[in-house]
């Protein structure tokens, strides 16, 4: 059985060189990601604040976090301290928590805004309209501890691959057109987080430079 770190770098070789890889540790021991760690993986993401604290207290200090799931405003002051980009901004009131907690820890937090572009009710974020809405209407602007550095989203959970492939053009358009509109002078303004295990080289082709990949490191996931 090949280990996480053989896995990455398999991944890796593959992968354009603008193209990051977030290793998604959610459910997977700390062992796991020692192994990661040990052959250089440096960015992994959690969608738990729970498991985050716990992971985040015993592993290196130079592992970047990424929080990927949804984040309920009340336990952003867990993760503030220390989280290096939140993937799934969905609400003005949880950036400006986000803004809040990030103060009261003298740091500006990156952020990605979250596209709702799955055909899955369940699933949490900005429809294209109210995201460029938002990010026209400008209220973000006063938040001075954080940072939106791009868009993020998730396919729908579907085989057909021209709608997956369809959903990622989407995020891309809609990022190329804030891009345009109103990052044009933000360097980082610069992160497209699209493609999982399943998707993640339809992703690439419609604009990703920042894959999630978990179960196809660490094996499926047991909950
Ligand atoms: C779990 C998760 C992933 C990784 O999914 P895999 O299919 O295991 O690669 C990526 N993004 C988000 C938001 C997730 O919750």
């Amino acid at each position: 059985m090949k280990t996480p770190s053989q896995i990455i770098k398999e991944i890796k070789q593959t992968l354009p060189a603008d193209v990051k890889l977030v290793a998604v540790s959610k459910f997977h021991p700390v062992s796991m990601i020692e192994d990661a760690y040990a052959g250089g993986q440096r960015l992994f993401a959690e969608n738990h604040v729970q498991e985050l604290q716990q992971k985040h207290e015993v592993l290196p200090n130079d592992i970047e976090w990424h929080f990927i799931g949804h984040l309920q405003t009340n336990k952003v002051k867990y993760i503030a301290p220390y989280v290096h980009l939140i993937h799934a901004v969905d609400t003005h009131k949880l950036l400006v928590e986000i803004n809040k907690q990030a103060q009261k820890n003298n740091r500006v937090i990156d952020c990605l805004l979250e596209l709702h572009v799955a055909q899955e009710e369940t699933k949490f974020g900005f429809s294209a309209d109210e995201m460029y809405d938002y990010v026209r209407q400008g209220e973000w602007r006063q938040l001075e501890n954080v940072r939106i550095c791009g868009l993020m989203c998730m396919a729908s959970n579907v085989e057909d691959e021209s709608q997956i492939a369809n959903e990622f053009q989407q995020a891309e358009n809609l990022f190329k057109r804030l891009k345009q509109d109103f990052f044009a002078q933000e360097d980082s303004f610069s992160i497209r987080s699209w493609g999982m295990s399943d998707d993640y080289p339809i992703a690439i082709k419609y604009g990703s430079n920042m894959i999630r990949v978990g179960s196809r490191i660490f094996g499926p996931r047991v909950y």
